[in-house]
């Protein structure tokens, strides 16, 4: 016999989660699809895995990223998981709508999971379907990239296709897959479920699992699970100042939904904010208001804290002591959170060299946009033409922003007194602001009008133009006004629904 050729090696897979125990997943195959059609392939991230675009899209790549063919080296399996959705307590949850094919170590060295989305049921189905509808993996698809465009840690989208099938939802709705790209799909609920079932060995070869995979560093350490609590703490506050910062509203911070890695995963009833202001809420399940804009850094203090709990057998023999440990690790979340949040402020605001009265500074031009339902994408993208030591023209642009402009002058006067306090140059400064308050985000009445063209007409141009808009979010695109502007009163997205 004759050696594979290369040709035919779609992704090189090294799969390590697959040789974790047999508790730690269902192994199977996705369930194949009528008539797969591709959607898109995402060019550019291919290329960082190593991946043939070329290839991908060829029939027999469609296929696979359909579900109807599993690639050589693939080790399929259904990841199990639990944990805390909208605080209540769920035993088992797991992949009911995923497949794992497998891991692939991209040119960044980085190993990443090649996970389909909506492949099919699986053992932790439950009632579900196992199948996902056009409009979410669309909306996935666009926000996941967006945010990497936005410099966000996020999970990615590979590819995306249509199954020709139809999913019973409120009504029939074409069916999608999505090729989802991780740094794992390991998350708070995975420690969860073993912890749950006090199955001790399981937790600490996950942990390891994740040490090696995500936090090297942590194994030289005097306690390395300890180390790793530290990190994963340490990188989700990291991430989640990085969404307060532009706007971002998860909508389901379930224990489940958030990645051991640090990455903002699972797009479900996911939203940009429009108009700021914290009690922000998108989301139709969440109508108690849980996981709206303001509460996010608190909610992820908690998941964490969930965390913390399920690694405690790891930490110490003496479970007085792991306790203690634990909760020291813990309790620094608010400063360090406090800490990066405060810094991309700084950044927003022009500001370079940290100075007292800058949080005030802050919260003041917050609470004064709240108070006048200001744009938060634009008001803070205006300022950056604005940070001139004396009142401009571009003034005007940032007082539109506000329902009540003198509320932005009375600001403005104190801001340009800190400015005048500054090192940089007049032009240095509206760079740097401008790498920093995007021009372009995955608004939603933007994702929706792309979406409604997709599923109404098969349209994807909508799509694409979307995409292309939000491959570069900190430049100005001339001509792309539009995709800059809030949405008209019409056009104005009360609801987001999640995935299902
Ligand atoms: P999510 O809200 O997408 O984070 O999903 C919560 C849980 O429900 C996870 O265990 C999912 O795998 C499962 N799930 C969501 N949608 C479906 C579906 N259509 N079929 C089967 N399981 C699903
Ligand atoms: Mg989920």
């Amino acid at each position: 016999m004759n050696a594979p050729d290369r040709t035919d090696v779609f992704f090189p897979f090294d799969n390590s989660y697959a040789r974790l125990p047999d508790r730690f997943y269902a192994r199977l195959e996705p369930e194949p699809v009528s008539a797969p059609r591709l959607i898109r392939v995402n060019e550019e991230l291919a290329h960082l895995l190593k991946l043939d675009p070329e290839q991908l899209r060829s029939p027999e790549g469609v296929e696979i990223l359909a579900g109807n063919r599993v690639p050589e080296g693939s080790d399929p399996l259904a990841m199990a998981y639990a944990g805390h959705q909208f605080g209540n307590w769920v035993p088992q949850l797991g992949d009911g709508r995923a497949i794992l094919l497998g891991e692939v170590v991209g040119r960044d060295g980085i190993r990443r999971d090649i996970q389909l989305k909506g492949s099919g049921r699986t053992p932790f189905s439950r009632m579900g379907d196992g199948r996902a509808v056009l409009g979410p993996i669309l909306r996935e698809y666009i926000v996941a990239e967006g945010m990497a465009a936005l410099d966000v840690p996020t999970t990615r989208a590979l590819a995306a296709v249509l199954t020709g099938e139809k999913v019973a939802r409120e009504t029939f709705l074409p069916g999608a897959v999505l090729t989802r790209v991780a740094q794992s799909h390991v998350r708070v609920g995975t420690f969860q479920f073993f912890a749950a079932r006090q199955d001790d060995e399981a937790l600490r070869l996950l942990a390891d699992h994740v040490i090696e995979r995500h936090y090297p560093d942590a194994a030289h350490e005097e306690n390395p699970y300890l180390a790793l609590l530290a990190n994963v703490l340490a990188r989700q506050a990291g991430l989640i100042a990085r969404w307060q910062l532009i706007g971002f509203i998860h909508g389901v911070m379930n224990t489940d939904n958030m990645s051991i890695a640090g990455e903002t995963i699972d797009y479900g009833p996911c939203a940009f904010m429009d108009t700021y202001h914290p009690n922000t809420v998108y989301s139709s399940i969440d109508q108690m208001g849980r996981y709206a804009y303001g509460n996010q850094p608190g909610i992820a203090h908690w998941n964490l804290a969930v965390l913390a709990q399920s690694l405690l057998p790891l930490f110490d023999a003496d479970a007085d002591k792991g306790v203690e440990k634990a909760q020291e690790v813990i309790n620094t979340y608010p400063e360090l959170y406090d800490k990066t949040y405060l810094a991309g402020l700084r950044a927003k605001l022009g500001l370079t060299e940290p100075s007292e009265g800058d949080k005030e500074l802050a919260n003041d031009l917050l609470k004064r946009m709240a108070e006048n339902d200001a744009d938060f994408t634009l008001t803070f993208r205006h300022l950056c033409d604005a940070a001139t030591p004396e009142p401009t023209d571009a003034d005007g642009k940032v007082r539109d922003q506000f329902k009540n402009g003198d509320a932005f002058d009375g600001w403005a006067k104190d801001w340009r007194k800190r400015l005048s306090k500054e090192p940089l140059d007049t032009e240095a400064r509206k760079a740097a602001m401008r790498a920093v308050n995007p021009a372009f985000i995955p608004r939603n009445h933007l994702v929706a009008e792309a979406i409604r063209s997709a599923e109404e007409r098969e349209d994807f141009t909508p799509f694409e133009e979307l995409m292309a808009v939000l491959a570069r979010p900190f430049e100005d695109q001339p001509g792309r006004e539009r995709y800059t502007l809030p949405p008209r009163p019409d056009q104005i997205v009360h609801r987001t629904f999640c995935g299902t």
